[in-house]
């Protein structure tokens, strides 16, 4: 039995983006204090925490002045090195731990544990070679999708494969080798269950909530998703099981694909808060960050259920961050913003959420509505 971190106590968050920030604000209202570990000057992260360690973190000197700063460490993002947290593991208690992170960090270990696990996903091939593409391509037909196994997130780092001739020049373009290769899933929606699991197997699975992308990018997320009961009873049994393969003590996000015959299929892990989770905080009694929290500081994780429906909108970008007065001036949106003093292409800014009652999710052209002044795809 892991000793529940006592009140006051400091938890260590690797990465100083907008899900730090969240978990570090959850981490505060149970009375405790977070420390940023970040290169950035001024993260997201750092501004609402009581403390910062900037520098690489491939550095081990910093990484040792980090973990000396705090009792438990956990991450927020999963581009650190896994060879980093193992050194942070040798000296404090890491949650999740590096053999999960390194998992998930890797498609090719992603797609073999989750098939391992007895999970479903789109076909795929390692691909080291131009001549191994091609037959994995005949294998798995057209279209597919070649991706990078590392690195890769919104979108980047992969190309969409309609035929052979697509072959040489995405070859060519993603790096580094080895790539992975799926079958093209041809998906009636895309959904994903959050589940926090703590030291002893107890877990708490969200609602499946659906997501819509646009640019490969969250866009939108519907909660609950609109799906018969039995494959949303599904997917959050897949996401549990997943979990317990993993031996996972934290937050683990299972983003499915939905086939039109109503199959699961997972794309991809991630062991930690998820922008798909970000309604949480307004619809829940405990959101996805404080079950994060809970998990890491050993605390006992309450039901995962939801006071409300809702729908999330993020903020991506220049164009949409123009669109905060209108928001603030609308009743009914709730507004977050992260504190990113540059509004980049594709930078997700904020997000704003929208609560109906139980069961009262508007369909997918009132949405558009509910959320004015916002932009609906
Ligand atoms: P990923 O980087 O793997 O999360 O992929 C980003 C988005 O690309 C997903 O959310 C899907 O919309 C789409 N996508 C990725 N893999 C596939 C696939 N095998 N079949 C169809 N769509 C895919």
């Amino acid at each position: 039995m892991m000793t529940p971190l006592a009140p006051n106590a400091t938890i260590g968050i690797v990465g100083g983006g907008q899900l730090g920030r969240m978990s570090a604000m959850a981490a505060a209202r149970l009375g405790y204090r977070c420390h940023i570990l970040t290169p950035e000057a001024d993260s997201p992260a750092a501004q609402v925490a009581a403390g910062v360690t900037r520098g690489a973190y491939e550095d081990p000197e910093v990484l040792r002045r980090f973990a000396a700063a705090v009792d438990v460490i956990t991450f927020e993002f999963e581009n650190v090195s896994a060879e980093g947290l193992d050194l942070l593991a040798s000296l404090r208690p890491v949650r999740p731990s590096p053999a999960v992170l390194r998992i998930s960090q890797d498609r090719l270990a992603e797609k073999s544990f989750l098939n391992a696990a007895g999970a479903a996903t789109a076909p795929w091939r390692m691909v080291e070679s131009l001549a191994a593409l091609e037959a994995a391509a005949a294998a798995l037909g057209f279209p597919c999708v070649l991706k990078t196994t590392r690195l890769g997130y919104d979108g980047k780092g992969q190309a969409l494969l309609r035929g052979p001739d697509d072959l040489p020049a995405a070859f060519a373009l993603l790096a580094p080798k080895p790539l992975i290769l799926e079958g093209f899933v041809d998906f009636a929606c895309e959904i994903s269950v959050l589940v926090a699991r703590g030291a002893d197997g107890r877990d708490a699975a969200f609602d499946a909530v659906e997501n819509r992308h646009r640019d490969h990018i969250l866009d939108l997320t519907l909660a609950p998703a609109q799906i018969p009961e039995a494959t949303a009873a599904a997917a959050q049994a897949i996401a549990r099981e997943v979990a317990a393969a993993l031996d996972l003590i934290g937050l683990l996000a299972v983003e499915m694909f939905v086939d039109r015959d109503g199959a699961l299929r997972v794309n991809e892990i991630a062991p930690r808060p998820h922008n798909s989770g970000h309604w949480t905080i307004d619809a829940c009694p405990a959101s996805q960050f404080e079950m994060h929290i809970r998990a890491v500081a050993g605390l006992p994780l309450p039901p995962a259920v939801r006071h409300a429906d809702a729908a999330m909108k993020n903020l991506v970008g220049a164009a949409e961050m123009a669109l905060w007065p209108d928001i603030l001036a609308t009743p009914g949106l709730i507004p977050h913003l992260y504190g990113k003093r540059e509004a980049r292409p594709g930078r997700k800014m904020g997000h704003v959420t929208r609560l109906f009652p139980l069961g009262g999710l508007p369909g997918r052209f009132s949405i558009q509505d509910a959320l004015a002044p916002l932009e609906i795809s």
